[in-house]
């Protein structure tokens, strides 16, 4: 068996015309578009490539971005004072602070202080707390890209044995959640987690979120799952490869992610989604109007 590609790039594309659309219809009702905030403190190389790429998406759709972009020495004061100023504005309605910050600046003050309803990412204790409730939510963008590939390539999940390896606050924990809540059977594994192999060949649906070189082999997959790879890892001598033996697990799985065009073009596509939606909600929507509802099954 060769699995089938779930193609991310392609994947990427649709939902980019759509959100095309989407702004279009705000800005012919609202008379403005929707806006996107990035914060940048210090001027991180990896986080430059990072707000391009946001920046370049932005473009394509019409949301109108910019980039708030602070030295290295800002304070804390500076930078909350900065963030409470884009809470209020009201052209503003979705912030993004970028990481890692410099050393002296807190992520949880930043978390505290951004509100949720301008939260795009899904940082903030508010948002989490949401999403621990079922109640809806901004969701981390790379969870909720996962949660898009599988629902738009028509992945059951209700009933499904889903293994997640991976339980960062981004990644592996939100995933978790979203997927308990379309009724999914949900293990979430770590590096203290024994025997790996007897449960990831257990899973329906294979989720890795590791960060380690090719980790998921053959033999850990069992024949006709699914296979999921958030992983993004650069090698010694270059090349970027994911947490699965891609070339041996997709002649197991039933259907696999490539690394990279999998996961990753579709991540800031949903900050962006996200961002839309704050639009439409900051202008008085209560309904969800891009269905992406942490309490969607
Ligand atoms: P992270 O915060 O470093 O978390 C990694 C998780 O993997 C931890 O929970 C860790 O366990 C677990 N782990 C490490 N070694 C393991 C092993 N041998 N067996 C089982 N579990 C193990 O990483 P992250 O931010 O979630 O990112 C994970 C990967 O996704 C990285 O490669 C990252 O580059 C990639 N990523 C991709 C996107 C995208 O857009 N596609 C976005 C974000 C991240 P402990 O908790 O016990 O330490």
């Amino acid at each position: 068996m060769s699995a089938t590609i779930l193609d991310g790039r392609a994947l990427s594309a649709t939902i980019r015309g759509e959100l095309r659309t989407e702004v279009e219809r705000f800005r012919e009702k609202q008379g403005y578009a929707p806006g996107l905030v990035i914060v940048r403190v210090g001027g991180d190389a990896a986080s430059g490539v990072y707000t391009r790429a946001i920046l370049r998406i932005a473009g394509e759709i019409g949301v109108q971005a910019r980039v708030e972009e602070l030295p290295a020495l800002t304070s804390a004061d500076e930078l909350r004072a900065l963030l409470l100023q884009l809470n209020e504005d009201q052209r503003t309605h979705g912030i993004i602070v970028q990481m890692p910050l410099p050393a002296h600046l807190s992520q949880k003050m930043v978390a505290d202080t951004v509100t949720p309803a301008k939260d795009i990412d899904g940082i903030s204790p508010g948002s989490a707390g949401n999403l621990f409730l079922g109640l809806p939510s901004f969701l981390p963008s790379t969870a909720a890209a996962v949660v898009e590939i599988l629902d738009r390539h028509h992945i059951t999940l209700a009933g499904k044995r889903v293994v997640i390896l991976g339980r960062s606050n981004v990644v592996g924990k939100p995933l978790a959640l979203m997927l308990l809540q379309r009724h999914a059977t949900v293990s979430v594994c770590h590096s203290r987690t024994r025997d790996l192999t007897t449960l990831t060949r257990q899973a329906d649906v294979l989720i890795a979120a590791v960060g380690r070189p090719r980790l998921v082999t053959a033999e850990m997959v069992r024949p006709g799952a699914v296979v999921i790879d958030v992983g993004i890892n650069t090698l010694p001598g270059g090349g970027i490869v994911g947490d699965v033996d891609f070339e041996a697990v997709r002649e197991v799985a039933s259907a696999i992610t490539p690394t990279p065009g999998g996961v990753g073009p579709l991540t800031n596509v949903m900050l962006l989604k996200q961002c839309v939606r704050a639009a439409w909600l900051a202008s008085g929507h209560s309904e969800e109007p891009l269905g992406l509802s942490a309490s969607q099954a």
